[in-house]
C-alpha cells in the first residue's frame, strides 16, 4: 500500500520537525526564565545555564566538558566565566580540518528585582546550536565538529578568546558562529564570512531559499552600509573576531539590529518558533554541507 507508506513518511517527517521545534521552544524557555536570572557571567560557581547546556550536550551523546578562566572586570576586579565545549569526532575513514560552532550563552544578568531574559541575545543562538549538535550526532562525519558556547561575551568576548587560544588554527577549517538569529517579519538573516573561507562558505547560500534568505559578506563596511549601521563594526561585534584573531575563518550568522536589544523587552515571547526552526534548519543543511560523509 504505497499510499500508507508515503503518509507514514510524512508523519515521521512532521513528528520529526514538530519534535525539534519543541525541544528548540523547552530549552528557549528554560533559559530565560526567571532561575536562569538573565545568565549573568563572573561568579565563580557555574550558573544554571551552563549547568543546563552541559546537560543537554551530554543527553545528545556528545563528550562534554566546562572550560573555566578568569577575566577583569573593570577596577581591577577579577571574574570568572565557565565555557562549555562539546565534541563529535570524525568518524569517517580519512578526516577533514575540524569545525566550530559557536554561541555565547551569558547575558546581562539581572538589575534589582529585573532580569534581561536575552531571548534573542543569544540564547537563540544557543538552542539552535544544540539542535544542531543533536542532529549531527546521529550522522557520519568526515570533520570533527567542536561545539562551544561561550561565557562573558558581553563583558568582551572573554569566554571566545580564552577558547580560541586553545586551538590549533592550521586544524580548524572554520569557525560558525551563531549570535541573535530569532528573525522577525523580514525573514532575513545576515552572515559575515572571511573571504579566505570562500571554498566553504560558497556553500550558505545553497542551504538557504525564500522562507529565510540569507544576505552574505564579506567585507564587514558592506555590511554595516546594507544595515544602516555606521557605528557597528560587524568584525568585532561578536566571538567571531577571537577565531579571526588567532587565524581562523569564520562565518558569523545574525538578525542585524534588534530593536529590543539589551533591554527587558527581548524575551521568550518575542521569538517567533516557527522561524527559528526555520532557521536552525537552514544553518543545519550548511554544516551538514560541510561535515556529512555518505553511508559507506
Ligand atoms: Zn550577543
Amino acid at each position: 500500500m504505497p499510499w500508507l507508506r508515503i503518509s507514514l513518511l510524512w508523519l515521521c517527517f512532521i513528528t520529526t520537525v514538530a519534535q525539534a521545534g519543541t525541544q528548540l521552544a523547552t530549552d528557549l524557555k528554560v533559559l530565560t526564565s526567571p532561575e536562569h536570572a538573565g545568565r549573568g557571567s563572573g561568579d565563580v560557581e557555574k550558573n544554571a545555564s551552563a549547568r543546563y547546556i552541559h546537560a543537554r550536550f551530554t543527553e545528545a551523546g556528545l563528550e562534554t566538558y566546562y572550560q573555566s578562566f578568569r577575566f577583569r572586570q573593570g577596577l581591577g576586579k577579577l571574574g570568572y566565566g565557565h565555557n562549555v565545549v562539546a565534541t563529535l569526532p570524525c568518524n569517517a575513514h580519512v578526516c577533514d580540518k575540524s569545525l566550530v560552532i559557536s554561541a555565547h550563552y551569558d547575558h546581562l544578568g539581572s538589575r534589582g528585582s529585573r532580569y534581561y531574559p536575552g531571548a534573542n541575545d543569544n540564547a537563540s543562538g544557543v538552542v539552535v546550536m544544540l539542535d544542531i549538535a543533536q542532529r549531527l550526532a546521529a550522522q557520519q562525519r568526515h570533520r570533527e565538529i567542536v561545539f562551544v558556547a561561550t561565557d562573558a561575551e558581553e563583558k568582551g568576548l572573554y569566554g571566545a578568546h580564552f577558547f580560541a587560544a586553545t586551538l590549533n588554527p592550521e586544524r580548524v577549517a572554520l569557525n560558525i558562529n551563531l549570535d541573535m538569529l530569532a528573525v522577525s517579519g523580514k525573514n532575513r538573516l545576515y552572515v559575515l564570512a572571511s573571504k579566505q573561507a570562500s571554498d566553504l562558505t560558497q556553500a550558505i547560500a545553497p542551504a538557504f531559499d525564500n522562507q529565510i534568505r540569507a544576505f552574505i559578506y564579506t567585507s564587514p563596511a558592506s555590511m554595516a552600509r546594507r544595515l544602516d549601521t555606521p557605528r557597528v563594526d560587524w568584525l568585532r561585534a561578536s566571538d567571531h573576531y577571537a577565531f579571526h584573531k588567532v587565524g581562523i575563518p569564520f562565518a558569523y550568522f545574525g538578525i542585524g539590529i534588534d530593536p529590543n536589544h539589551h533591554t527587558h523587552k527581548d524575551q521568550f515571547e518575542q521569538v517567533d518558533l516557527p522561524k527559528l526552526a526555520q532557521v536552525s534548519g537552514h544553518i543545519n543543511a550548511f554544516i551538514s554541507a560541510l561535515s556529512v560523509a555518505a553511508a559507506p
